[in-house]
């Protein structure tokens, strides 16, 4: 049987973008293992080594984000913007970032959440994503004709920490509570053990999702935030809502 459009649009990969080494598996690394279990490519892009950080060196950082892109199931490439701490919202940077989408052409795309929070390098992030996303579409762009022109299906912000969750979209929950997705997630948050060095991290996001998945009925549960409104094919898809309270 030949694909249709749907089933084609299932299959393509998932693209998560992250600010450091360890943005991703934090954010929303069991949403990534759901995914990858289901049959889905997934890859990272980093877009700084974490040299700015108290704990752990560049190389450190690098080698623990491919162990740990590995237990998700994804692989991971880093590139070069301003470097950790020092990211700014340029043009440049989005088109780097566009044809990086050209080139993966992926269905779904994770970024970090637009709201600020700790890390000013977050929100930025977010920001370029969210526009190499629309230039990827443009056909006539010069400095992207190298690749043909790519739209994605839906951008989905992830709150690297509850500081960043925007107060003002609706979340999607993914039910992340199969034993082994959460047993891999772990595994790759500690996989960043020179960051546990400051603080207990893993331990916050899976409180978080355990709070997620306590108010939506389910062990645990993440939330990504969509850029745009959903659009299903039928109510079928729609699941069920989460009010447990
Ligand atoms: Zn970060």
């Amino acid at each position: 049987m030949k694909p249709t459009p749907k089933s084609r649009r299932k299959a393509a990969p998932l693209l998560a973008f992250g600010a450091h080494p360890d943005d991703i598996e934090f954010g929303c690394g069991g949403v990534v293992a759901c995914e990858t279990r289901a049959g889905r490519v997934a890859h990272f892009v980093v877009c700084s080594r974490g040299e700015a950080a108290t704990h752990g060196t560049a190389a450190q950082r690098v080698a623990e984000a491919k162990q740990s892109a590995a237990l998700l199931g994804a692989t991971v490439e880093f590139v070069e913007l301003d470097g950790d701490a020092l990211l700014e919202a340029k043009v440049a940077h989005t088109i780097k970032l566009a044809s990086i989408l050209r080139r993966v052409r992926p269905g779904i795309v994770l970024a970090p959440s637009l709201v600020a929070d700790q890390h000013p390098d977050h929100a930025r992030l977010g920001q370029l994503v969210r526009d190499a996303a629309r230039l990827a579409r443009y056909g006539g762009l010069k400095e992207l004709r190298s690749l043909p022109p790519h739209a994605i299906d839906q951008l989905f912000f992830y709150a690297v920490t509850p500081e960043g969750e925007p107060p003002d979209i609706t979340p999607v929950l993914i039910d992340i509570s199969a034993t082994e997705i959460v047993a891999a997630w772990t595994a790759a948050m500690d996989a960043h053990a020179s960051q546990a060095r400051s603080r207990n991290y893993a331990a916050l996001q899976l409180a978080r999702a355990r709070l997620w998945g306590l108010r939506a009925g389910v062990g645990h549960a993440m939330a990504l935030y969509p850029n745009d409104p959903l659009v299903l094919d039928s109510l079928a898809q729609a699941g069920r809502g989460a009010r447990r309270f």
